[in-house]
């Protein structure tokens, strides 16, 4: 079902603005007066000058150790350390003292002071004690102007602070900065500040701005709770390498990988091999429109939709069980949270040896593994995710009481106790995406969890390599049911599966029902597999990878769990 992205946070974003523009301002303004004084620094007559500056190659004093910050604990208490880092704020609390703050490895952040060693200026200069290093007034002027932003090496000892920093990750220890050399400058003002990136995105819209309104769209607009300065998708977008840093963008992208490698490393040990099926194929592959087409030398080229005829292939061809981790393309123009044009799917297809319910207790196995195991692997990033969009703790059954509802209980269940517009949901017509929602609401309420699987779709819910009931049931006005299931987090689809056809006859008269030629290209390719050889019994499912990760965080877009969302909109970057 389509939906239109509403812009959150609209109301009130208004009398903010005023204020998030007028702070933007001042930053600037902060920023260029900052930039000004460095460039008056003449750095030639400065003891100090070595130690200090723009530098590709800096030089530090030999075998100091290069450490992370993520690395850092008190065993580095009175050491001398190289950082590299990004200086992400800084502030000059004397002619002789100046604090910045540190961030790396996501969001590992630290103080770093500097402290002026050399007293007095000119003629009157006196050097600290030999040994001492040199840290000049100038040094922590320069310092402490350096734009945020910037990528930094320093050269430092590790102290313990008097009090615990509480601005920063690393609270308990600082660096007392005796070099600090730029690698890297940012400009003095950034098109999207870290305070900014790392707020609740306020609108997920792709439109782009109206000439008069690109201005508009592109400074800090307003969290309306807070009032604290957000800003849209679309400035995140523009600003993609701010985005990212931000910490919260930063653990997604870990929480990503993460799922990934649970995916790959749960089925591995259960004898899964993994396969690449092609992206670029030569035929619409389940015959649907949703398919980019592109020119490829004289024909027409398509992107593929899914990995599922070749799953198939893998089965046909004696691979037993099968996964594959890829770019799946949909040429929708659905603008909602949910969708994108380009997103990574999680696929698996195996034999089956008595039941498809085999297939159904696999990708259960799957997918509670990486919800539970998440939490704890990734439990400092769902922290850091869950400081900026607040979230509930995903409710997980507990093993041996998962809930799977067939497609006409989860209907009833609807009709009972969900909202009144949903009285009267038939069982032979696909859910929307509301009463999704709405189910999911109701499966919390009462089973307490927001993982869920709804089986025996009626086969008008599904396409016709699903294999029907062999029972015959039916629900509705006939409506024979599938050994088919999707499965749920909070409400949203996030797999579909089942049981195939695997009969050549039996999927030649079922592709003929859907009204589809079994001779159309790519489909007559598909149904001459089966009759080449025979192919056993199998059933599998597709995951969306970008969807796990944004309902396991109850994200408020999918856009947010891809690196780079791709919609009917936005190609770039
Ligand atoms: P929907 O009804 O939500 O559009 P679908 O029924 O088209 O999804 P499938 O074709 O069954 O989805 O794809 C399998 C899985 O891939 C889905 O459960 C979902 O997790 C993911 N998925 C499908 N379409 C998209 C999309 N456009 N963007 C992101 N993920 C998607």
């Amino acid at each position: 079902m389509e939906e239109s992205s509403a812009p959150t946070s609209k109301k009130g974003a208004k009398k903010a603005e005023a204020k998030a523009k007028k702070e933007a301002l001042k930053a600037q303004r902060a920023a260029e007066r900052a930039a000004a004084q460095v460039a008056d620094i003449d750095l030639e007559d400065d003891p100090a000058k070595d130690n200090y500056g723009r530098a590709t190659s800096p030089t530090f004093t030999p075998d100091t150790p290069v450490v992370e910050l993520s690395s850092l604990d008190d065993s580095y208490d009175g050491k001398t350390v190289v950082v590299r880092a990004w200086l992400q704020n800084s502030r000059i609390q004397s002619a002789k003292m100046g604090f910045v703050e540190l961030r790396k490895g996501g969001n590992w952040t630290i103080q770093g002071v500097v402290m002026a060693t050399i007293s007095g200026t000119g003629a009157e200069t006196q050097l600290p004690a030999e040994g001492t290093p040199l840290v000049s007034r100038r040094m922590v002027k320069w310092t402490t102007a350096i734009n945020p932003e910037s990528f930094v090496a320093v050269e430092a000892t590790v102290k313990r602070p008097l009090e615990p920093v509480k601005s920063c990750r690393i609270s308990g220890l600082e660096l007392h900065i005796t070099k600090c050399f730029v690698l890297a400058p940012a400009p003095a003002v950034l098109g999207m500040t870290m305070a900014v990136a790392n707020q609740p995105v306020v609108n997920f819209s792709d439109e782009t701005p109206s000439a008069g309104d690109a201005d508009k769209a592109k400074e800090p607009e307003a969290a309306a709770e807070s009032g604290t300065p957000a800003a849209s998708m679309l400035t995140h977008l523009d600003n993609i390498a701010m985005h990212k840093r931000a910490p919260v963008q930063q653990a997604i992208a870990d929480i990503r990988v993460e799922v990934k490698k649970l995916f790959r490393s749960y089925l591995e040990e259960r004898r899964f091999k993994e396969f690449e099926p092609p992206c670029l194929i030569g035929a619409a592959s389940e015959g649907g429109a949703n398919v980019f087409k592109l020119a490829y030398f004289g024909q027409e080229a398509y992107l593929a939709q899914s990995p599922q005829f070749y799953k198939q292939f893998e089965i046909a061809g004696g691979r037993e069980r099968v996964f594959g981790i890829g770019p799946v393309f949909r040429a929708e123009n659905s603008n909602t949270p949910r969708h994108m044009t380009e997103f990574t799917g999680l696929d698996l297809e195996m034999e089956i040896t008595h039941s498809y319910t085999e297939v159904l207790h696999t990708l259960e196995g799957v997918l509670l593994h990486i919800l539970r195991t998440v939490q704890e692997r990734c439990a400092d990033e769902i922290e850091t995710v869950r400081a900026v969009y607040p979230s509930e703790k995903i409710l997980l059954p507990e093993p041996g009481k998962e809930v799977r509802l067939t497609f006409a209980e989860a209907q009833k269940l609807l009709r009972e106790e969900g909202p009144a517009e949903f009285r009267d949901v038939r069982d032979d017509e696909d859910m929307s995406t509301p009463q999704e929602k709405a189910l999911g609401a109701v499966v919390r309420e009462k089973y307490k969890t927001d993982f869920y699987v709804i089986d025996k779709f009626p086969e008008t819910a599904r396409p016709f390599y699903a294999k029907l009931d062999d029972s015959g049931a039916t629900v509705g006005d006939g409506v024979r049911v599938t050994n088919a299931f999707d499965f749920f987090i909070r409400g949203q689809e996030i797999l579909s599966g089942g049981q195939r056809i695997n009969d050549p006859e039996e999927l030649e008269a079922r592709i003929r029902a859907k009204g589809v030629d079994p001779e159309s290209a790519g489909i007559k390719e598909y149904l001459t597999v089966f009759r080449q050889v025979g192919v056993p019994p199998h059933g599998g499912g597709g995951i969306g990878l970008d969807r796990v990760v944004a309902w396991l965080l109850a994200l408020p877009s999918v856009h947010l769990a891809a690196g780079y969302p791709r919609t009917p909109k936005r190609l770039l970057p």
